[in-house]
């Protein structure tokens, strides 16, 4: 069993359940390989602008064609229409108003595009985005919590096949999150400093499971993630939030996620994943003792009653045949 410092959870790591790393490969064709570049009913293509109105967003190439767009979910999971507040009800307390909100940011013109085939340049578009709308949100709405997320492939919980990400601005402060928060906070208060600062000196001392590392980020398979071929990708100087990243971050940060996708597509053959952007608000709590961070989990196990029924997961991998097998790939230049 290994203990992960910054989450507080165990994980059971079975080596007698341990496959090749090979053996993870997805055995069906690459999701973009079968579609078209265009798709006259994806209102996502561009001509389906109509069905996403209200756009918030919009990075444009020199002939005034669109590269990046964000705009309202059609289909929110929050909105922000007010209603009344807080209704009280003993144990049943539900809210119906909405300072919630809920974004799409279309990645790409292209149909049948995915982020570990763009180029770095088109990937800084995205991240950029991500920073823009999350710096406007804050700066509009008063939000306990926001994440940035993306959904590749169907069992990653993805419904549309254009590429695509989410922004959801959240009234409440989730409680895994709040864990999080506390967690972090516990490792700081006794005079330790940034849990993930610690987490990372020791991992680049370690270095069995860095995959790379560049000026600003480090790209690892953490020694207790709970399921096989999750990477994190750790800003090096401490800040608690991604919103205030500054650009020429962002165009490392892009380098770093092209590098992570296109290792894991090549290596595991382009397998379902969420993405999700770990980051405490700009000016809330988690100032100095959180470390924001972007975590990419390959959806290659489930989970099962073991799992449902105490949180903890049981990994057929070893994080560092993981990473080494991540770290031996050769992309093309
Ligand atoms: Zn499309
Ligand atoms: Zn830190």
């Amino acid at each position: 069993m290994r203990y992960n410092v910054a989450t507080r959870d165990w994980v059971v790591v079975a080596p007698e359940r341990a496959r090749r790393p090979e053996d993870f490969r997805a055995t069906k064709p690459a999701l973009t390989s079968d579609r078209p570049a265009h798709r006259e009913d994806c209102p996502f293509c561009p001509g389906g602008e109509a069905n996403t109105a209200g756009e918030t967003l919009r990075f444009c190439d020199s002939e005034e064609n669109w590269l990046v767009r964000a705009f309202p979910n059609r289909y929110p999971a929050l909105t922000a229409e007010p209603e009344e507040g807080l209704a009280r009800g003993g144990l049943f307390q539900r809210r119906r108003f909405g300072s919630g909100v809920h974004e799409v940011v279309a990645e790409s013109r292209l149909h049948n595009m995915t982020l570990a085939l763009q180029s770095e340049a088109e990937i800084e578009l995205v991240l950029r985005a991500w920073q823009q709308r999350s710096q406007d949100l804050f700066k509009k709405r008063e939000l306990e919590h926001l994440v940035v997320f993306k959904n590749h492939g169907v069992s990653a919980g993805s419904s549309l096949e254009h590429p695509h990400s989410q922004i959801i601005g959240l009234p409440v402060l989730p409680s895994s999150v709040r864990r999080r928060f506390d967690d972090a906070f516990r490792f700081f208060q006794k005079g330790k400093g940034c849990v993930f600062c610690e987490m990372l000196r020791a991992e680049l001392d370690d270095g069995t499971r860095v995959v790379f590392e560049t000026y600003g980020f480090v790209a690892l398979v953490p020694f207790a993630s709970d399921t096989p071929f999750t990477v994190w990708i750790v800003p090096k100087r401490h800040s608690h939030c991604f919103a205030l990243s500054e650009q020429t971050q962002l165009s490392d940060l892009a380098s770093v996620v092209k590098q992570v996708l296109a290792r894991l597509y090549l290596g595991l053959r382009d397998p379902d994943y969420n993405l999700i952007v770990r980051s405490a608000n700009p000016p809330g709590p988690g100032t100095h003792f959180f470390h924001w961070y972007i975590t990419v989990v390959p959806r290659l196990s489930r989970m099962a009653g073991f799992e449902l029924g105490t949180g903890m997961f049981i990994r057929s991998s070893l994080p560092e045949a993981d990473a080494a097998y991540l770290r031996g790939l050769q992309l093309e230049s």
